[in-house]
């Protein structure tokens, strides 16, 4: 069986140097090996995603060269695929609604963190603090009921003690050097969103189902999502999903150093593009001569 690579970016946004050196090397290891190259959409949060992005994901990436498989695969249109693997996380008792407001686990965290400090995620954002987990069913059914807004979370020491030590094979390496089997740490998440009240997906949900369904076998992406494997890996084995290699690339950095965002106009593919940047010159930028 050939290799299966994807490259799944999310159309909230242009395409910027980062994205086209994710791609270009997802595109390169499947030519040398042989492989497919599949493209998803990650399109799942429909007040970020516009058609427009997703357009210009399309034109951007054949004007870079790079040629991937149809059908193109839009996470909007398989929410029924993320609800089931969801609900089997349910049957397993390893979800919990939770009711807070932001500003309410903002008060929360500030509270935690005066009464002597509280963890922090590895993006750095505070492990959700609230006591949800120990609702009544009954109070639950009752807040739904009212029409309360909810998150649905993974219960993290419950789904952890159930899935026991987990390992992945990292064919890239780590932002801290880190390569080959390396230790998951789903833990350092906390009780991660799985879904909200209007969507019946999350990120990490999604990208583990269609990872699996797509049968991607390496999922070439970059450094600074390292550490949500942890928790891809703990969905993988609580969903019995096969595991991927992860082969995670260095970020592509503006000239002060900084991380790539997608509001950047001086590194965004489009821009650059308008002002008559060529392919070669992309590649001399992002390292790939
Ligand atoms: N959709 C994610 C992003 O644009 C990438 C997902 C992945 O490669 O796992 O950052």
């Amino acid at each position: 069986m050939p290799p299966v690579f994807r490259f799944a970016p999310s159309p909230n946004g242009y395409l910027h140097l980062g994205h086209a050196f994710s791609a270009l090397l997802n595109f390169q290891r499947a030519q040398e090996s042989g492989g497919r190259l599949l493209l998803r959409i990650e399109d799942i949060d429909p007040t970020r995603c516009r058609p427009e992005f997703e357009q210009a994901i399309y034109e951007d990436l054949a004007w870079l060269g790079i040629a991937w498989e149809q059908p193109v695969r839009r996470q909007s249109e398989h929410l029924s695929e993320y609800r089931a693997a969801l609900a089997r996380l349910q049957a397993m008792e390893l979800v919990y609604p939770s009711f807070e407001s932001r500003a309410e686990i903002a008060r929360l965290v500030g509270q935690r963190d005066a009464d002597g400090g509280w963890p922090r995620d590895p993006d750095g954002a505070p492990l959700y603090p609230g006591h949800a987990k120990m609702l009544s069913e009954a109070r639950r059914a009752e807040l739904m009921a009212g029409g309360a807004p909810y998150a649905l979370r993974l219960d993290m020491t419950a789904a952890v003690a159930r899935a026991g030590r987990l390992s992945w094979d990292e064919v890239g390496r780590g932002p801290g050097g880190e390569a080959g089997t390396v230790e998951a740490r789903p833990e350092a998440w906390g009780d991660v969103i799985l879904a909200r009240k209007e969507t019946p997906t999350s990120y990490h949900l999604s990208v583990v189902v269609d990872d699996a369904l797509q049968g991607v076998t390496e999922v070439v992406r970059g450094q600074d999502l390292f550490h949500a494997t942890s928790v891809h890996r703990l969905l993988q084995v609580l969903l019995s999903l096969p595991a991927p290699a992860y082969r995670h690339h260095r970020l592509i950095r503006d000239d002060q150093g900084h991380k790539l965002s997608k509001s950047s106009q001086a590194t965004g593919l489009r821009a650059l593009r308008a002002g008559g940047i060529s392919r070669a010159q992309i590649r001399h930028r992002i390292g790939m001569v």
